[in-house]
């Protein structure tokens, strides 16, 4: 009998080594033979550590279960998948489960995330195989045919920046070494609510691999780095054994794939500072340097790691690219809106009864996720807003829970999609304490480069404190209305100005936490 455990971070924090061992030892002293096999995690949060047996009809889930459930379990036919209170049927019939469009985590939780078996038994490498008999240009045609575009927050078309580093040439460089060109993995995953690279990195490592493989082909670079978070010392040991294994497969290294061209990877482990997943701020980190944000242009394109053509992309980005060449552009640009084709996978946090992994095509709203995945409120009081896109995304009120969640949707409202995050607060919120920690955190994470992010954060929350206090309400208000707009105008990157996102939209849409009968103007 198979059992799976998950030994993703979400499911360890909540003692998931300690539901293996018990299962182990109780099936060992019943003399019954099980094989337990540590997968990635399903994503279904609220009810890990989930475990699964393998039965004729498909996998039957039980969760969440603690050590001490785990005789009870046993005694009453776990391996059977018999009924129980913490018995939840079929896995793949579980509503939170069965109404995704899972495409990038259709293998999360399925296999075991470091069997090269179970990848290849499970549609892995299909993309890189037929990748490794293309040459550059068409596999970067199939990328922009499929209309994908960024996950970690610009949206930027992923195609259009690889035809960019591929055609870039020693005319654009400086120096001799121009050859050499880079393909590195931003995974400093740092917006709060977010898990997405998280869970790919520790569920299913050789999918990045293998769409930093992609890349590295279509581009013509031979050196890749994973920039993982430093807060994530589970993802960077799944991904530097993946690595290894992979290398020893074949699937990199001199003759990456059998192409008869190169391609190494490594990882980099992070700094710690949420400015470094800024991906010019990356790039000095992965130099050796300090975490501060380089201008813009040369674009790292054209002159990013070591001054070298540099395809950046985040991690969902690269990963959603395996099944792309596998399945054909045509195959993944069928599902979205718009020009936001494909899936995204949200991530659903905070206040909220059923949070965890949301994989769905664009278009879906905020109250689908909220309420028909997520279940409300973990307090079971009314939801008063939810912050998407990270610590620089707006706070969206229940009047903007219809959009549709896609990139121009958003920007219409002057809300970002960002990474996919969403974090939700009921109606015991202050969003005035919000819109400060906004600020707070912006002058805690600020770089210093520049001027309105570096002094105008610091200001901000002097603003907000005074208007906290009362007195000159109005004019303190102005104040930040106008220290905003310097901010979104003046800040060299997305953590200037983007931080008046939070901000503004918390006072818009939330006077009344701000001392303020009605609505204030835009
Ligand atoms: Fe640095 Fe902030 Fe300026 Fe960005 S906006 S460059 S983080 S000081």
């Amino acid at each position: 009998v198979k059992l799976y455990v998950p030994c993703d971070s979400a499911a360890l924090a909540v003692g998931a080594d300690a539901v293996a061992a018990a299962l182990i030892d109780g099936c060992r002293q019943r003399g019954w033979p099980v094989q337990v096999v540590r997968n990635g995690s399903r994503g279904l949060f609220w009810i890990e550590p989930l475990v699964e047996v393998e039965t004729a009809a498909g996998r039957v889930a039980y969760g969440p279960v603690t050590s001490a459930d785990v005789p009870s379990l046993l005694d009453a036919g776990l391996l059977q998948g018999a009924p129980h209170v913490l018995c939840h049927g079929l896995t793949a019939q579980i509503p939170f489960l069965a109404r995704q469009h899972r495409l990038t985590f259709a293998r999360m939780g399925v296999t075991d995330p470091l069997s090269l078996a179970d990848y290849e038994a499970h549609e892995g490498w299909a993309g890189l195989r037929r990748a490794a008999s293309m040459a550059g240009a068409a596999i970067v045609q199939e990328v922009m045919d499929s209309g994908l575009r960024g996950r970690g927050g610009a949206a930027f078309p992923t195609g259009i920046k690889w035809k960019t580093v591929m055609a870039a040439t020693a005319a654009a460089m400086t120096g001799p070494a121009a050859a050499q060109k880079y393909v590195v993995c931003n995974a400093d995953e740092g917006d709060s609510g977010t898990f997405s690279d998280r869970m790919t990195m520790e569920g299913d490592p050789y999918m990045l691999i293998e769409g930093m493989a992609i890349a590295g082909l279509a581009v013509g670079a031979t050196r890749g780095y994973v920039y993982i978070r430093a807060e994530y010392p589970h993802a960077v040991a799944t991904m530097n054994e993946a690595i290894r294994r992979a290398g020893a497969a074949g699937w990199l290294g001199d003759d990456a794939a059998g192409s008869g061209r190169a391609f190494h990877l490594e990882v980099r482990k992070a700094a710690g500072a949420y400015v470094c997943g800024e991906e010019t701020a990356m790039l000095e980190s992965i130099e050796g340097k300090r975490g501060v944000v380089r201008a813009k242009p040369p674009v790292p394109a054209l002159q990013g790691l070591f001054g070298q053509p540099t395809v950046i992309n985040n991690v969902i980005s690269l990963a959603s690219v395996p099944l792309i060449l596998a399945r054909g552009a045509a195959f993944y640009r069928e599902c979205g809106v718009g020009h936001s084709r494909g899936t995204l996978p949200f991530q659903l946090a905070g206040n909220i009864k059923q949070g965890g992994l949301i994989e769905v095509a664009f278009g879906v709203s905020l109250r689908e996720l909220m309420f028909d995945f997520g279940g409300g409120s973990r307090s079971g009081r009314p939801i008063k807003a939810a912050q998407v896109g990270g610590p620089l995304g707006a706070y969206l009120p229940e009047s903007q829970w219809d959009l549709p969640l896609d990139y121009e949707a958003y920007a219409s409202v002057g809300a970002v999609l960002g990474h996919g995050g969403i974090v939700v607060h009921d109606d015991q919120t202050d969003m005035a304490k919000m819109a400060r920690y906004a600020m707070a955190f912006c002058a805690l994470e600020s770089c210093g480069k520049c001027t309105p992010c570096r002094i105008g954060s610091t200001r901000g929350v002097e603003v907000l404190d005074r208007v906290a206090q009362g007195g000159q309400r109005g004019q303190q208000i102005e104040l930040l209305r106008d220290l905003c707009e310097t901010m979104t105008q003046g800040s060299l990157c997305a953590m200037g100005s983007m931080t008046p996102h939070p901000v503004l939209s918390a006072l818009n849409h939330f006077p009344a936490d701000f001392g303020l009968s009605t609505a204030a103007p835009d």
